[in-house]
């Protein structure tokens, strides 16, 4: 029997670029982007400015480098960070928002890590001289550990508005905001129109090898761009890799709502399983989180097991997992995967395997 491609579900960051995107590369005019020459990344930069509705944008290597330089710019040292408990920019950026940033997270748990108004509102600090301040709200949508789940449009404009009439700006780590979109037939410049700043990544879901933008008013884009540049993020000829980004942001978008599509039929699939949870009304986008605790296996056994089969999944917790669909993983890929996860998972009452 022919060898099974691997199919990884581990994240979807792990797309390749496509012929077109390589050979966009390759012929990509380019120039020196610290002198803001390079042709490609200045459309890159301006194309993403129009999508969103803003007056710039900032092509950055990665999602936490553009965090951390919305974060540094729109905050003081010693001011506090609202962000949900699970959020990315609290757990998986380096604690960058502290150690650079010089800014403390209030982290607040949120069912499906979607924040209110309401919950926000009991974090702001009271103006007391010796009370750190809240400097800054930030958002994620689509909530990557919370499993892939969408803000409300009205949620976001509410929290906007209320923060913005105390002084504090609110960001969002829209890393994939364009998931956000496709999944309430909206788009990005209306769901995102309150933020002051937006991170997203176009090395996701939108398939480009590398990078992400930061969008936001003139002002605000001069100062991330020094910050950048301090970051160690200031790149030259990078025209490069804009010319992928420029693809995965014009024709990315269009197919997310397959990855969906194969991330609810995971789901689906994975529920029928014995000894494996998921709440299937609740897979939005292309994320889905598991419950694998009834396997009698931890998350590190099961990604183990699975990965003899040529199917990659990690760990969240010993008790969960994520799988990530995205355009390297087709449909019949998801149902050869469903049929590895229930083989490896089915109670071990017939003896050894072969
Ligand atoms: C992936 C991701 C980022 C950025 O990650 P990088 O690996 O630094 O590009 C930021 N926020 C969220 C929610 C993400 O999923």
């Amino acid at each position: 029997m022919e060898e099974q491609a691997i199919i990884d579900l581990r994240s979807d960051t792990v797309t390749k670029p496509s012929p077109e995107m390589r050979r966009a590369m390759a012929e990509a005019e380019v120039g020196d982007d610290v002198y803001m020459e390079d042709p490609t990344v200045n459309g890159l930069q301006q194309r993403a400015a129009e999508i969103f509705g803003r007056e710039s944008a900032l092509f950055v290597p990665s999602g936490s480098m553009g965090n951390l330089v919305c974060i540094k710019s729109l905050t003081h040292h010693g001011n506090e960070v609202i962000c949900e408990e699970r959020g990315h920019i609290f757990n998986y950026e380096m604690g960058s928002m502290s150690a650079i940033a010089g800014t403390v997270p209030r982290p607040i748990y949120a069912e499906d890590g979607i924040l209110t108004w309401e919950m926000v509102k009991k974090q702001i600090r009271p103006k007391i001289y010796y009370r750190a301040q809240t400097g800054l709200i930030s958002l994620e949508s689509t909530h990557n550990m919370a499993g892939g789940t969408v803000y409300p449009p009205q949620v976001i404009d509410e929290i906007c508005d209320h923060a913005h009439a105390l002084g504090i700006p609110v960001h969002m780590d829209g890393a994939r905001i364009f998931n956000a979109a496709v999944y309430l037939n909206s788009d990005v410049r209306t769901l995102t129109a309150k933020c002051d700043t937006v991170q997203f990544c176009l090395s996701k879901g939108l398939g480009a090898p590398i990078g992400s933008l930061v969008t936001g008013s003139r002002e605000f884009v001069e100062k991330a761009r020094v910050y950048r540049k301090l970051l160690g993020g200031g790149m030259r000829q990078v025209g490069v890799l804009a010319a992928a980004g420029l693809i995965a942001l014009e024709k990315g978008p269009q197919r997310l709502i397959q990855d969906h599509r194969n991330a609810r039929r995971l789901a689906e699939g994975l529920a029928q399983i014995p000894g494996i949870k998921v709440n299937v009304a609740k897979v939005q986008t292309n994320i889905v989180i598991l419950d694998i605790a009834g396997t009698g296996m931890t998350s590190n056994e099961l990604s183990a097991h699975l990965k003899e089969h040529r199917v990659l999944a990690n760990g969240v917790t010993p008790d969960t997992m994520r799988m990530v669909t995205h355009l390297d993983v087709n449909a019949e890929m998801i149902e050869q995967a469903l049929e590895v996860v229930a083989r490896v998972v089915r109670p071990k009452t017939v003896g050894c395997r072969a």
